[in-house]
């Protein structure tokens, strides 16, 4: 491996509650691996039962303090905290590659980007929160109702691991403009940079106890999911995970957003721009290695179209430069963890087991650099049918499946034959098949000529067995606030008795 630049020493990771680091009562704990190279990075402290009891009961005073303040003020923090973010995207990026094993230069553009835009945005819109006045008339006296927009008091947040600190942000941004507080857990593999994100919120200005981390597995999940003075939860992660979470929050009647996987479908008609949609295949199946909810793993080609987009899908899939993930030129970086790495090597077996094409990929690299890291060579697989592992299994790594279809109705039927609906593309030049198509499509998030972008004002989530609720954009606020309606009489009371 290239020399990696200067590597922060990391301290003991412990949660975060009421604006401080908080030790652990029984010391209990794990190593944190980079993936890049299965060296232990960290100490992670594991929050058990009076630490989350702590925590919950500093999110209340952090709430009654933060809730107070208006919009504006709370908006400022939070745009405060965006540029704190920006400030230290270099640090923040280097904590995020090393604990994810994701390359550095998506850490840098993607990851704190998106978090701080995150931040930034809801920092915009939290002064702009309010209910509304109807007034109901002559009928009525000219009595009115108004509405009050709340905030539900208490959420937690629960992040998988392949987007650490944007997954923070995302939660937490909305949750905090609300005037809410949060207890977050990261996923136990990437808990680095939740804790620093605690420490941009404090140097923002966020008062003590409004977003503290607890860290741990999913025991330390349980607790908060089941905690009766929760009131909401968001989860992002497997759709397993989504059904014990929504069981464990019905106890106490918990809102709850799910974002969850997907196995999502991308479109290529043949009269769409082939380079264009070789592109968007590329960043709907190996960016982050792969690691991507929304990523469109199952490519359905035009039948007219399929040589001339394989030739170049493959082309510029072998070009692409797997490596260190702390060097700028990397574009595939490693996997999660070594279990993750043979779960996905295992697909890559069953695929060929159920005669898919490989095409290229789906290896461990041979330079021996790479050899003590979770590496896996970006694989295509043509000859795809839809009842193969590959193709109907949320994989969770860099394997592409190519299927070909004849006609729109094919192409449509076959996308949707899927018990998850979290996102689809399509790709053509007639923008009324464009429309068309996506209106048909089952996905609660759909690209026409393009993929996985995520602006932070478009509302993001899935259908089907891919969640429950959106987040981003508008929408978010509806999932960490509530109504409350007030009538206001102005004339007699009318009373039959
Ligand atoms: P998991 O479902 O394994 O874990 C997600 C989080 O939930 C982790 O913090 C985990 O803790 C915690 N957890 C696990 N079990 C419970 C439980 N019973 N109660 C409460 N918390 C629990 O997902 P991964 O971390 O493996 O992430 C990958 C998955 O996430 C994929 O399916 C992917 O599609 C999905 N995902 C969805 C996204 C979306 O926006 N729709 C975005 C990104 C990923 P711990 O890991 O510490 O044990």
């Amino acid at each position: 491996m290239p020399d990696a630049p200067s590597l922060p020493t990391l301290s003991r990771q412990r949660a975060w509650i009421g604006g401080a680091p908080y030790p652990s009562a029984d010391g209990r704990g794990f190593e944190t691996l980079n993936p890049a190279t299965n060296q232990p990075l960290c100490h992670v402290e594991i929050a058990g039962e009076p630490e989350v009891e702590a925590a919950v009961a500093a999110a209340e005073a952090g709430f009654a303090v933060w809730s107070a303040m208006g919009g504006t003020a709370r908006g400022r923090v939070l745009k405060r905290a965006a540029e704190i973010l920006r400030a230290r995207t270099r640090e923040l990026s280097v904590l995020e590659t090393l604990d994810t094993g994701k390359p550095i230069a998506e850490a840098q553009s993607v990851d704190v980007a998106s978090g701080a835009d995150c931040l930034e945005y809801y920092g915009g819109l939290a002064a702009t929160l309010h209910g509304e006045h109807v007034d109901l008339g002559a009928a009525w006296n000219h009595s009115f109702f108004y509405t009050r927009r709340e905030p539900l008091g208490v959420c937690t947040g629960i992040g998988a691991w392949n987007y650490p600190i944007q997954i923070a942000c995302w939660k937490a941004a909305p949750a905090l403009a609300c005037g809410n507080a949060m207890v977050f857990k990261p996923a136990e593999l990437t808990p680095l940079t939740a804790t620093k994100l605690a420490e941009v919120f404090k140097e923002a200005g966020l008062p003590d106890g409004a977003f503290n981390v607890v860290h741990g597995f999913a025991e330390t999940g349980r607790l908060l999911t089941r905690h009766p003075r929760i009131a909401k939860v968001s989860l992002t992660g497997e759709v397993g995970t989504g059904k014990k979470v929504m069981a464990d929050a019905a106890g106490s009647l918990k809102q709850v957003t799910l974002e969850l996987g997907g196995k999502s479908p991308l479109l290529v008609f043949a009269d769409a721009d082939l380079d264009n949609a070789v592109s968007a295949a590329l960043m709907a199946n190996f960016f982050t290695q792969g690691e991507i909810c929304s990523n469109g793993t199952r490519v359905f080609v035009e039948e007219s179209a399929r040589d001339a987009f394989l030739d170049k899908l493959v082309a510029r899939t072998q070009a692409m430069r797997i490596g260190d993930p702390m060097d700028p030129a990397t574009h595939v970086g490693a996997l999660i963890s070594r279990e993750h790495r043979d779960k996905v090597l295992g697909y890559i077996e069953a695929g060929r087991a159920e005669g898919a094409r490989l095409l290229c990929g789906g290896e461990i690299p041979d330079d021996p650099a790479l050899a003590e890291g979770n590496f896996v060579t970006p694989a295509i697989f043509d000859g795809c049918t839809d009842d193969m592992k590959i193709v109907h299994d949320e994989i969770f790594g860099p394997v592409l499946s190519v299927l070909t279809f004849g006609s729109e109705d094919e192409a449509i039927a076959r996308a949707n034959a899927t018990p998850y609906g979290l996102a689809a593309g399509v790709f053509t030049r007639d923008l009324a098949r464009a429309h068309r198509a996506v209106a048909r499509l089952q996905a609660g998030t759909c690209w026409i000529n393009n993929y996985n972008l995520t602006p932070i004002e478009m509302p993001f989530g899935g259908v089907k067995q891919s969640g429950i609720g959106r987040e981003n954009g508008r929408a978010a606020i509806e999932h960490y606030s509530q109504l409350k309606s007030v009538y206001v009489e102005m004339g007699d009371v009318d009373c039959p008795y």
